[in-house]
């Protein structure tokens, strides 16, 4: 009944033809009612007026009691929703309300739930935030902070004074770097669609980001062999080009001096395929199912830079972009990582 009145699509006109027909049914029966009291004075003798006065009452006492039980399950189901939100201003996102189909309340339980699914959310991504944050910043920092201490001490070669500042100035610049990575994976993993989408040459932007990372794989002679078909899509550029950075950087990355990667795109059916492969190391079976995780790193990757948010980036604008990330590996022999966009 009230989602029949709350329904912004029931016409008002509908809603005048009840009004009429309410009033029309009241008149018919208050007629019916005189005529009753006349007929039932007549037959039991009674005054009219003693007749109409027990109509009355009884139509007050049934009136009264309807409009008490419709209050009262009104009052019920209100309170509900009022236990809820002071459970939600309490700070508890846990609450949830339950109900039956078909209740008259149920579209505002559903998305009270629906908001305190996404207050939940909200709260463990900012305390996972937290944690790592604090956590990833700590190294990086003590680093810092030590050999600061160490050039302020004084007493220091020239030669030690310039290794001091190198490595004080590459751990800045890794603290820059992984709090770029996580403040793109928390901004891509709170939002539900990619940026703004433009024609984009696939092909061409692959080739872009390899020419853009030509000192890191000519400085390791790493050969470079392309096979690009012509692939054209929708999608938002700059995101898609973290991907083929972080993927060809980490082949460039985990390949020993002299080897060789492949790239490959091609069309396949409604999807564009975009193939990796490296002749690095490799990924051990067991960490093969968590590479894609926030901060997991290999234990055979310590001795490279990296933070391990490279690849969670990867896969979540992959799957912003209606599309998948993959990998195969076998140690010792290289990494085939296959990323399929929607063309
Ligand atoms: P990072 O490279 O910064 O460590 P990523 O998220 O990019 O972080 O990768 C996570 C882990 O996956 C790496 O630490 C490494 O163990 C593994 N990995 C990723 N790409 C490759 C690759 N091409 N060859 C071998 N291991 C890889």
């Amino acid at each position: 009944m009230i989602d029949f009145f709350l329904n912004k699509k029931t016409s008002k006109l509908l809603l005048v033809g009840i009004a009429v027909l309410s009033f029309m049914v009241l008149l018919g029966m208050a007629a019916l009612t005189v005529a009753l009291v006349n007929v039932l004075a007549n037959s039991l003798q009674f005054e009219v007026y003693t007749i109409t006065y027990v109509a009355l009452v009884g139509f007050a006492v049934v009136l009264s009691t309807a409009t008490t039980i419709v209050f009262y399950i009104m009052a019920k189901k209100a309170q509900k929703l009022i236990d809820g939100l002071s459970r939600v201003a309490a700070g508890d996102y846990s609450a949830e309300i339950d109900y039956r189909r078909g209740d008259t309340f149920t579209r505002v339980y559903k998305n009270f739930n629906k908001m305190t699914a996404e207050l939940r959310s909200v709260k463990s991504l900012r305390d996972d935030f937290v944690h790592n944050f604090s956590h990833e910043i700590k190294t990086p920092l003590f680093s810092i902070q030590g050999f600061a201490n160490l050039l302020l001490e004084g007493g220091l070669t020239e030669e030690e004074e310039r290794k001091f500042l190198t490595i004080i100035s590459v751990e800045a610049g890794r603290l820059g770097q992984l709090a770029d990575s996580i403040l793109l994976l928390s901004k891509l993993e709170n939002q539900q669609l990619l940026g703004e989408r433009t024609p984009l040459k696939l092909d061409a932007e692959i080739t872009d980001c390899i020419i853009m990372l030509e000192r890191e794989w000519d400085g390791k002679h790493i050969e470079i062999e392309t096979d690009l078909a012509p692939v054209k899509l929708e999608g938002d550029g700059a995101m898609l080009r973290q991907v083929w950075i972080n993927l060809l950087s980490n082949a460039i990355k985990f390949t020993p001096e002299g080897g060789k990667i492949e790239v490959g795109l091609k069309r396949e059916g409604d999807f564009a395929v975009v193939k990796i492969k490296d002749s690095g190391m490799g990924i051990a079976a067991e960490d093969l199912p968590r590479i894609f995780e926030k901060y997991y790193r290999s234990a055979s990757a310590s001795g490279t830079e990296g933070n391990g948010l490279g690849l969670a980036i990867c896969k979540r604008v992959c799957a912003l972009a209606g599309g998948d990330i993959s990998a195969e590996s076998e140690v010792g022999k290289g990494s085939t990582f296959t990323v399929s966009l929607p063309v």
